[in-house]
């Protein structure tokens, strides 16, 4: 993980976009507030039409707020134009341009700035070593692979050294195995250089393993604002919870608050205790989460509750449990295959599912 400081370089201050007008509104972003720190790898993470894109866009000055305020090192870019702007853009389709050399590419903002051509230069092949295509300088971008006009479509948007890269879905064109590999190079420029990514995906597995911090966004709020550890394991309300791993939800009720925990009647009948939320103190009627790694199958009798066990789906490294509580809901348990052997877990079979430490917690609507 890179070392990021604690100083904003981005503050997004109750920004909204409403496009149309009348009845035809769309609010793409509604009251978003933000900070994203200097040096960091941030990710805005979220399904399709969450407002990520509109976001980045609001950023680079492609577009403007309908209310709220975006600063830079901490002035307002309201009147700055996209190329007066220290950001720059990598986009997914690259747009690169097809007729001129990698290098030239590579170069090309620097010359529309007007520098010198030694600087240029010196800039240009420091950037090809960066992203490790010395080789390649003189080749037309339409003679290198999808992967290699990444690289280079990286290295443009690098040269007039931004303050901050915005990079939108940049590896979603890619083979899976390549994709893999682009994830790590990033990661590596990005701590290599010290410049501030934002990353927009709507892939939760390469939100977690890239990002110092994630803002899991749903239709144009911001739900959730964390590392990837945080929101894995504390996910704020069920939107996150089920956007990001597996889940199960189940439902229940409070019957009695502790100082940590609330005691939960669940709808099975069982009687649990679940971590609280952060905030406010739920009573009533509430939605468990347990994540499926977090329970272990047992005999009858020996965890919070029992089911019959309906299906085992091997997994390579681990297989996931179907159980069948009382009530008719499904629970999934998943346990690492090494860790098997100790219980026999045949289909049809009744068995306890146990829970481990803190696995239950009350979720915020
Ligand atoms: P994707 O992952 O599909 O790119 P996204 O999270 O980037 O999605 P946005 O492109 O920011 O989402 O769009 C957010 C919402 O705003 C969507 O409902 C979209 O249809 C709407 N929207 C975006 N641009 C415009 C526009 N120019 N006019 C009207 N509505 C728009």
């Amino acid at each position: 993980m890179s070392s990021t400081s604690k100083k904003a370089a981005i503050e997004i201050r109750g920004v909204s976009r409403v496009y149309g007008y009348g009845n035809a509104q769309v609010t793409a972003l509604d009251s978003v507030f933000l900070t994203i720190r200097e040096n960091e790898f941030f990710t805005l993470l979220g399904p399709s039409g969450c407002g990520k894109t509109t976001l980045l866009r609001l950023i680079a000055g492609f577009d403007f707020p309908t209310k709220g305020e975006i600063l830079l090192n901490g002035e307002d870019i309201a009147p700055l134009p996209p190329f007066k702007r220290p950001v720059n853009t990598v986009f997914q389709s690259y747009a690169l341009f097809p007729h001129m050399t990698v290098a030239e590419n590579i170069g090309f903002g620097l010359k529309m700035l007007g520098r010198p051509a030694a600087e240029i230069k010196a800039r240009v092949d420091e950037m090809l070593a960066l992203v490790h295509m010395e080789r390649m300088k003189d080749r037309q971008v339409s003679q290198i692979s999808g992967g290699q006009q990444q690289r280079v479509a990286l290295a443009r948007a690098l040269a007039p050294k931004p303050k901050v890269l915005l990079l939108d879905e940049p590896l979603s064109a890619l083979d899976y195995k390549l994709r893999k590999e682009m994830q790590i190079e990033l990661k590596r420029v990005q701590a290599e250089t010290g410049i501030t990514f934002i990353f927009v995906t709507h892939d939760q597995e390469e939100a977690l393993t890239m990002s110092d911090r994630i803002a899991v966004m749903s239709n144009g709020e911001v739900r959730q604002v964390g590392s990837a550890h945080e929101i894995y394991e504390r996910p704020a309300d069920r939107f996150v919870a089920d956007f990001i791993g597996e889940s199960n939800f189940l439902a229940g009720e409070i019957v009695e608050l502790k100082e940590e925990t609330g005691t939960v009647r669940l709808a099975s009948g069982s009687v649990i205790d679940a971590s609280l939320p952060g905030e406010g103190s739920p009573s009533g009627k509430v939605t468990v989460v347990i994540r499926p790694e977090h329970a272990s199958l047992g005999d009858p009798g020996t965890g919070s509750f029992d089911g019959e066990l309906v299906d085992a789906i091997y997994f390579g490294t681990d297989t996931h449990f179907h159980v069948r509580l009382d009530n008719g809901e499904t629970f999934v348990v998943r346990e690492q295959n090494m860790r098997q052997g100790t219980v026999p877990h045949d289909k049809g079979s009744r068995v306890a599912v146990r829970l481990g430490l803190r696995a239950a917690q009350i979720l915020r609507d």
